[in-house]
């Protein structure tokens, strides 16, 4: 028997997607991503981009306060007792996204913690394949499957990974390795200064360092990080090399200023890569239209329907511009209740 819904991604916009889903009896069957070693390393393991912030400090709803006893309650106790300890500042990403999962799941959404690998769009019902090769029919699809981070794609960026480069600081940055030592963070928007003044916490020494002298990044959280003593701006530079050795992983960065081609070398045992994103749509191949970007396409205005009439998206894997919890919490539902709609005219109720 084919599914109604079935939602491929488990971040803000495939939790609330599922919410009102499920609120509409379409029971719907989530595939939220498998717990892998490759996921980890590209940033793609289940419950998203959020899943790897610290406070979330602008999500509507969530006011600086202590949840301790709310998460104790409202979450069930086998992931209670994974989740890291409550910081009393509000709410954090992973907790919000545990939050989620757990409205969801109370609703009756099922959840499959796995990768779906191949779709076929091509003919109704739909065909989705997991990695595992569990092979889903559905009437109707909602694909939220987010974004990741960018690397530079320089070879000595890649020789260091899981030795000292990451573009995940809340993942990876109270690893010894990166305590009381000089720290490197590249890219000059949001996720830069946060992974900054994240890093902060553990590291001698941030250098900050971006393309240009003026930060992307917002005006609060900019100024946060630039008053920040720890954290020292290196204007007009580019990342050329990721040094290191065999035996110590990373120990230091070669930079060159976009200004007159200077090349200078700063020590530091890590290096986070924080220059944007990139939507994770390779799993569609051909099978949906998408931007020049990459992203998906969405053909109605203030819709989410897709080139193919059953299959909606949601969240970033829709949206190079806004790129919030919130706002992909918001198409999540409109995706819900479109793809509702499209299955009660389709079948007549
Ligand atoms: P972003 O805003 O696109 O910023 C990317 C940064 O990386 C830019 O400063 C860009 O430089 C730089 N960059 C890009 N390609 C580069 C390259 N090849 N070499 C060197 N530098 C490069 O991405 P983001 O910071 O990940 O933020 C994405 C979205 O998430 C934004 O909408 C942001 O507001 C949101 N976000 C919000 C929060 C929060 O509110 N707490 C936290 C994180 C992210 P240029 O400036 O020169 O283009």
């Amino acid at each position: 028997m084919a599914e109604q819904v079935v939602i491929i991604g488990s971040g803000p916009a495939g939790w609330s997607a599922a919410i009102y889903a499920a609120r509409a009896e379409l029971q719907p069957l989530v595939f939220e991503g498998a717990i892998t070693e490759e996921n980890r390393l590209s940033g793609t393991l289940p419950l998203g981009q959020l899943a790897l912030t610290t406070e979330v400090e602008n999500y509507a709803g969530f006011p600086a306060g202590d949840l301790e006893s709310y998460l104790d309650k409202a979450i069930a106790p086998a992931r209670r007792q994974l989740m890291p300890p409550h910081s009393k500042h509000g709410v954090s990403g992973p907790e919000l996204m545990e939050l989620m999962r757990q409205q969801a799941s109370n609703f009756g959404t099922r959840i499959v913690t796995d990768d779906i690998v191949h779709v076929d769009f091509t003919s109704r019902p739909f065909k989705l394949t997991a990695s595992s090769g569990q092979t889903t029919e559905a009437h109707a699809v909602i694909v939220a499957t987010g974004a990741k981070a960018n690397y530079l794609g320089l070879p000595s960026e890649d020789a260091y990974k899981n030795r000292g480069v990451s573009a995940c600081a809340v993942c990876d940055g109270a690893l010894p390795r990166f305590r009381n030592k000089p720290l490197a963070v590249v890219g000059g928007g949001d996720s830069a200064v946060e992974e900054a003044s994240y890093l902060s916490k553990f590291a001698s020494r941030v250098y900050l360092v971006h393309r240009r002298d003026e930060l992307r990044a917002s005006k609060i959280m900019a100024q946060r990080a630039l008053t920040n003593p720890k954290i020292e701006p290196v204007w007009n530079h580019a990342l050329e090399e990721v040094l290191g050795t065999d035996q110590h992983g990373v120990t230091g960065v070669r930079l060159k200023s976009t200004v007159d081609g200077k090349l200078h070398e700063r020590e530091a045992t890590g290096v986070f890569l924080a220059i944007g994103h990139t939507p994770n749509t390779a799993f569609l191949k051909d099978q949906l239209e998408l931007t020049s970007k990459g992203y998906i396409k969405l053909t109605v205005p203030f819709r989410t329907n897709t080139s193919v009439p059953g299959v909606f998206a949601a969240g970033d894997v829709t949206d190079d511009y806004y790129r919030q919890a919130i706002t992909s919490a918001g198409t999540g539902c409109m995706a819900a209740l479109d793809a509702e709609r499209f299955l009660a005219d389709e079948q007549g109720h």
